[in-house]
């Protein structure tokens, strides 16, 4: 990873564990000349940033890594250790990281927010279920290896014709990708529950001649299933059954 050997890239070690905007912010942090450095070394660097409060930065080569301190109320990795980082390599004359690094190397951004989420939560019927499906990755600091899940059963967009055995077929399948090997009740919910409602908002597509009799049977085997979702197959304390609740509840009323 070394750019030049000899001397040691303070940067190397920040940047993978840095998130693209905030190397960024970094960047421009040191083009405006808001870092002044107090001392340094090939061990460590002591400096102040001057952002919207005055901040001290040290940083230092323990082992094979770098400790890193800062004053601001960021926990770590911030936009200031990042620009005493860029400071002290070209103090030392070590090439920094250039546009397309900075690019590869950092964090990419997170694909959703918090306010994503939220706004699915208001309409849960026409909520984006991508949102859902990947809300736990992308919103928690930490995540598990777990299986990737179909986005719609198979049986359900088959051209066959719509019956109540197309729609049991479908909650079957369902059903199945639960004893997977990588399941994960809590990680995997949001892809269960996105696909049961993928399923229902095709059900709803294809209602229109469906027999008052057959439509009344299947929202009776989508409850049942409802209820072995939430209580079995997934762990619900985010509060998905709004999701599949909406989907059912929009069955009902046409
Ligand atoms: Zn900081």
């Amino acid at each position: 990873m070394t750019r030049q050997s000899g001397k040691k890239p303070a940067t190397d070690l920040l940047i993978y564990r840095t998130y693209f905007k905030t190397w960024k912010r970094g960047e421009k942090y040191v083009s405006d000349g808001k870092i002044r450095v107090i001392g340094f070394d090939d061990k460590h660097i002591d400096a102040l940033a001057f952002g919207t409060d005055t901040y001290e930065v040290h940083l230092e080569f323990r082992g094979g890594g770098i400790s890193r301190k800062c004053t601001c109320p960021v926990s770590d990795f911030c936009k200031h250790m990042v620009a005493v980082a860029i400071i002290w390599d070209k103090n030392r004359d070590i090439k920094l990281p250039d546009k397309n690094q900075v690019e590869r190397q950092t964090i990419p951004p997170p694909l959703i927010t918090f306010s994503d989420l939220k706004k699915a939560y208001k309409n849960p019927l026409k909520a984006n279920l991508d949102v859902i499906r990947i809300a736990a990755d992308e919103l928690l600091s930490s995540s598990r290896n777990h299986a990737k899940l179909p986005k719609v059963p198979r049986n359900i967009t088959d051209e066959k014709e719509f019956s109540k055995i197309l729609v049991k077929k479908s909650i079957s399948e369902i059903r199945s990708w639960s004893r997977r090997s990588n399941f994960d009740y809590y990680f995997c919910a949001g892809e269960v529950t996105a696909a049961f409602c993928e399923m229902c908002r095709i059900i709803r597509e294809r209602w229109g001649n469906v027999d008052t009799m057959v439509k009344n049977e299947i929202i009776e085997l989508l409850d049942i299933f409802r209820d072995e979702i939430v209580y079995e197959i997934i762990d619900d304390s985010d509060g998905l059954h709004e999701f599949l609740d909406a989907h059912i509840e929009a069955l009902k009323l046409e």
